[in-house]
């Protein structure tokens, strides 16, 4: 079994039902705390909830992507909108372990990760020791951020 962390959002429907289902789908044993976070990437929308889920998986990266996009479907995701734009829910895969994966489809950790607060700060609620490969501890990268904001 993995290790892995998986980033939860929604800004549509029931945000915070839709978070729970997908963490309950996951299979995940914690959760962090559900925020509140103002969009990024596309303005104009609804404020999304985020979460980040730890689960132990004995299933292969990809096994794990592909299982997201399946939860993802399940729960009302429709890919027609814009990139960034409002979501009913959104899973992205953080970390597996301590792989680092940059094929077509799937990076691990995932791209944006080390550059957002709403993500490193539930990763961080859930395990203050984490080291995010290629970038370093989890805590000094929040420090790090907050101290450009
Ligand atoms: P989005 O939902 O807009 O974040 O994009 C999802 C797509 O990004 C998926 O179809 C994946 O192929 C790709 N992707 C690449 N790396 C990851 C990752 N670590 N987690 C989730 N999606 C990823």
């Amino acid at each position: 079994m993995v290790r892995a962390y998986v980033g939860l959002g929604s800004n549509l429907g029931d945000r915070e039902g839709t978070i729970l289902a997908a963490a309950e789908r996951l299979g995940s044993h914690r959760l962090s705390r559900i925020r509140e976070t103002e969009p990024w990437g596309y303005p104009d929308q609804p404020w999304f909830l985020n979460a980040a889920a730890e689960l132990e998986t004995g299933l292969a990266p990809r096994e794990l992507l592909e299982h997201l996009l399946e939860i993802e479907r399940g729960l009302g995701r429709t890919r027609n909108g814009p990139r960034y734009g409002p979501r009913m829910v959104d899973l992205d895969l953080l970390l597996y372990g301590d792989l680092v994966v940059a094929e077509p489809g799937l990076t691990v950790p995932h791209p944006r990760l080390a550059e957002r607060l709403f993500v490193l700060e539930p990763l961080f609620e859930l395990n203050a020791g984490l080291f995010i490969p290629g970038h370093g501890p989890v805590g000094a990268l929040i420090r790090g951020l907050q101290s450009k904001a």
